[in-house]
């Protein structure tokens, strides 16, 4: 296709921006869409930080099916529910049990694993074009658990290994060495020396954008309602604008559903709602982030200092935030480490995620100029400059090497 074609994005979240920078590195014009300035709420903003290129095992897996009634009644545990949005997540909750089979569960962990493996290369594409001002950390990333939860690390393990994922296997002492502040309470943990984290995912996102408008991209803060067609061609529809497009990308992580309804594709999206809060000028407690796995969440140390972040809930996109979620973090991160200050900035984001934990890339089922790109579940800030890669290439019409087909929302017809 035409290089000086005009690409719109819906959506300024790490998705959509990355889309954009690879989309201008191939020469196209590109206007993003969002409704609030980027950065300011949503999950790119939220994040642990993780670039987690290990992280193929996915929560469809055949072990989690047994442990979930257990992990509902624990006040400690990361799972929780809004009651009343239970049933409307039943057809999702089905299609989920579905993909915990073992085929299905090793399915979803190749194809993960097939982008993973080009994520942080990807990010450092872009990362050349930045100045990074010590916003990156290489120091890798540590989980820890105690012996309760080994059945369930064992399993994790064994399907890296079969990946070929490095992984480094770490006893008491050796966590100690690495992380002298947490108590010990833990028996054994995997470390993954050459993951890296985010000292502060919103700056890394708005030095991306800042490159994005340099390069001559345009902005339009603006609430997208509808996607019109002239012809083949998309038209974008605001509150009070249209805008002509010779294609689109929907990128609005857990909203996009929103959107591809209308569109008449029913895609199964929904969102595992995640928590944080920062306890402030903690962050030298840390020198890199610590997941404890029995409870399921994980503190990073970031520039707003120590962020604990955790908790899948299904409760949807409109729920307010639950205390009690906030409560357990704070428990959490005080049974891990001592003299913590009262905590900061409670914070409720959304996980876009689909039945299978596979994200969706690539056109739409019934509009070849309307291109998608949401559905990366825990995974989306590591898989942002990846995935704009891969869609940015689908549009250029370039041959990725990939098999793409995994990705593609025709899984749902
Ligand atoms: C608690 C938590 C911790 C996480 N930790 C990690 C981690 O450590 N590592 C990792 O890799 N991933 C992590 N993730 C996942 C990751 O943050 C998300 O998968 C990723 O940020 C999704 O990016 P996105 O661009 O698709 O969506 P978002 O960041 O949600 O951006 C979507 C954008 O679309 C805009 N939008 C939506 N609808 C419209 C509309 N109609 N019109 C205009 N604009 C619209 C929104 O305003 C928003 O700015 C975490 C997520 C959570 C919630």
């Amino acid at each position: 296709m035409n290089k000086s074609s005009n690409i719109g994005i819906i959506g300024a979240g790490i998705q959509g921006i990355s889309n954009a920078l690879f989309l201008q590195k191939k020469g196209f014009n590109v206007t993003i869409f969002d409704r609030d300035e980027p950065g300011s709420h949503a999950a790119s903003y939220g994040n642990a930080g993780h670039f987690s290129p290990y992280a193929s095992l996915s929560l469809n897996r055949t072990d989690v099916l047994a442990d979930v009634p257990a992990m509902l009644l624990s006040s400690t545990g990361p799972l929780a529910l809004k009651w009343n949005y239970v049933p409307k997540m039943i057809p999702w909750f089905m299609k989920f049990i579905f993909n915990t089979t073992k085929n299905k569960m090793m399915h979803t962990a190749k194809n993960m694993h097939q982008i993973l493996d080009l994520a942080l290369p990807a990010y450092d594409e872009l990362f050349d074009e930045i100045d990074l001002e010590g916003l990156v950390e290489n120091k890798g990333i540590l989980y820890i658990w105690n012996e309760k939860d080994l059945k369930s690390r064992e399993l994790e393990i064994k399907v890296r290994d079969e990946l070929g994922v490095q992984q480094q296997l770490v006893n008491k002492k050796e966590i100690h060495d690495l992380e002298p502040n947490i108590k010990p309470f833990y028996h054994g943990g995997v470390y993954y020396p050459y993951a890296r984290h985010a000292r502060n995912p919103k700056k890394i996102l708005l030095k991306f954008f800042e490159l994005f408008l340099k390069k001559g991209g345009k902005f339009e803060k603006q609430d997208v309602k509808q996607i019109e067609f002239n012809d083949e061609f998309p038209t974008i529809q605001t509150d009070s604008q249209k805008f002509d497009f010779d294609k689109i990308i929907i990128a609005c992580g857990a909203f996009s559903k929103k959107l591809t309804d209308k569109l008449g594709e029913r895609i199964p999206l929904d969102t595992e709602r995640g928590y944080h809060i920062h306890f402030k000028n903690c962050d030298h407690l840390l020198s890199r982030p610590v997941i404890f796995s029995n409870r399921g969440f994980g503190i990073t140390p970031m520039e707003q200092g120590l962020r604990v972040v955790g908790t899948v809930e299904f409760g949807g996109l409109d729920n307010p935030l639950s205390k009690s979620r906030i409560k357990n973090l704070i428990n959490n991160a005080k049974y891990m480490l001592d003299d913590l200050p009262e905590h900061e900035d409670e914070w409720l984001g959304f996980r876009p995620t689909l039945p299978d934990f596979l994200p969706v890339m690539g056109p739409s089922k019934n509009h070849k100029n309307v291109f998608y790109c949401f559905g990366h579940h825990h995974l989306g800030w590591t898989l942002g400059p990846i995935s704009g890669k891969i869609v940015s290439g689908m549009i250029a019409k370039e041959n990725t090497n990939l098999n793409l087909d995994p990705y593609s929302s025709l899984r749902f017809s």
